[in-house]
């Protein structure tokens, strides 16, 4: 199919079209070639996905309130929906030409996860019912090789629908509608807490973000019953171990992240009116979580080790495999660490190499003085 359909499908004009061309990527999976967009541009999400005439649509930005109790009433005029948010990766589950394929937010085909997935949740069945749809959830888990959090429910990588939407238009399914279809097609999904008005919502989940922050777990995503408008907050726990994790690696991860974590703090401590004992003990969390891990990762280099971001998976052979040369074709360079076989699965621990951070940790140890 010609690139004119594409851009129909888009509802975009030709002109435009040819713009997002340019910063479209091209990769081939599997002898299929695909494009796809890596970042947000045009009005066209990020992760977009152009294949064999077909198109796969990116998973929209879910914005973010600071403050709940004025970001509710601000973002929503009626009921709202209330998930959990879960802490892992996006993917998106399409089936193209026959081939269930699994995207990663970016919008590359992840052979891992499209070849695990398919000894999680029978989703066939779903495509042949509706061929247009598109399966959108959280991987989570502490064995997987993007973001490894741990829930007490998942031994090692477990899939959990959030959305469903239409792959060409990308418009979601309403938020009960949805969740009967996963039900119906046994489908795991995450947790419903309830329909609030957006008058009393703020109090109420409140208490729902405090249950989770002392479970370590991330937070809420906010729908309204069309599925069309969502909002994120995120609890303390997730904001400081994101922070914990961004500052063992400090000079690799962008100074933004690291900054918009902190700013969430300083709103939640205020609005949750804390007491100078509650807040003292917040920023006593916050700067352990900010000096420790970097203390830990000076203290490693200067012992002559390195910092590198650790993963293990566990999958058949082949799944493994395929992993690793989608890994070090992106360019990462990736050391084995340990590559065993446990009841019938390949168990492998790997590094990616971290760069910035060991170099630059190394030479300030060496009395590199700084200019600044
Ligand atoms: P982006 O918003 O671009 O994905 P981000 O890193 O800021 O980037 P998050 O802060 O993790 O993303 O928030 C949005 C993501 O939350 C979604 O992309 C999705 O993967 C994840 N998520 C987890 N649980 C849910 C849920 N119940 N509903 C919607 N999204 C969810
Ligand atoms: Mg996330």
């Amino acid at each position: 199919m010609s690139d004119t359909a594409y851009h129909r499908q888009l509802g975009m004009g030709e002109e435009a079209f040819e713009q997002l061309e340019e910063h479209v990527q091209q990769r081939e999976y599997e002898g299929r070639e695909y494009r796809h967009v890596p970042d947000y541009r045009r009005g066209v999400e990020r992760g977009t996905v152009l294949i064999e005439g077909q198109i796969v649509r990116g998973f929209p930005k879910v914005p973010r309130t600071l403050v709940l109790s004025e970001g509710i009433p601000q973002h929503f005029d009626g009921p709202l929906a209330v998930e959990e948010k879960l802490n892992g990766y996006n993917v998106r589950v399409a089936r193209l030409d026959g081939d269930v394929l699994a995207f990663s937010r970016s919008g590359m085909v992840c052979p891992f996860t499209t070849r695990v997935l398919e000894g999680m949740v029978d989703l066939e069945p779903i495509f042949e019912a509706h061929p247009d749809a598109m399966v959108c959830g959280e991987m989570i888990g502490p064995e997987n090789p993007y973001t490894a959090h741990d829930y007490p429910e998942v031994d090692s990588l477990a899939f959990r629908a959030f959305d469903w939407r239409n792959r060409e238009s990308g418009e979601p399914l309403p938020v009960e509608d949805r969740r009967d279809r996963y039900e119906s097609f046994d489908v795991p999904q995450t947790r419903l807490f309830g329909i609030y008005e957006p008058e009393e919502a703020a109090t109420e989940l409140r208490e729902i973000v405090e249950e989770l922050d002392a479970e370590d777990r991330e937070g809420i995503v906010m729908k309204a019953p069309d599925g069309g408008n969502e909002l994120k907050y995120t609890a303390s726990a997730a904001n400081q171990g994101d922070l914990e994790f961004a500052f063992t690696y400090p000079f690799d991860y962008g100074q933004a992240f690291m900054f918009r974590r902190l700013i969430r703090e300083a709103f939640q401590t205020v609005e949750w009116d804390e007491s100078e004992a509650e807040a003292r003990e917040r920023a006593h969390e916050l700067g352990e979580a900010i000096l420790l891990s970097m203390r830990d990762t000076v203290e490693t280099i200067d012992d002559g080790g390195r910092v590198d971001e650790r993963h293990t998976v566990r999958a058949d052979d082949e799944a493994i495999d395929a992993l690793l040369e989608h890994l070090r074709g992106q360019g990462l360079t990736v050391d084995v660490v340990e590559d065993d076989h446990e009841d019938g699965d390949r168990v492998v621990t790997f590094d990616k190499r971290i760069q910035s951070t060991n170099d630059k940790t190394r030479s300030y140890l060496d009395g590199h003085i700084v200019t600044e």
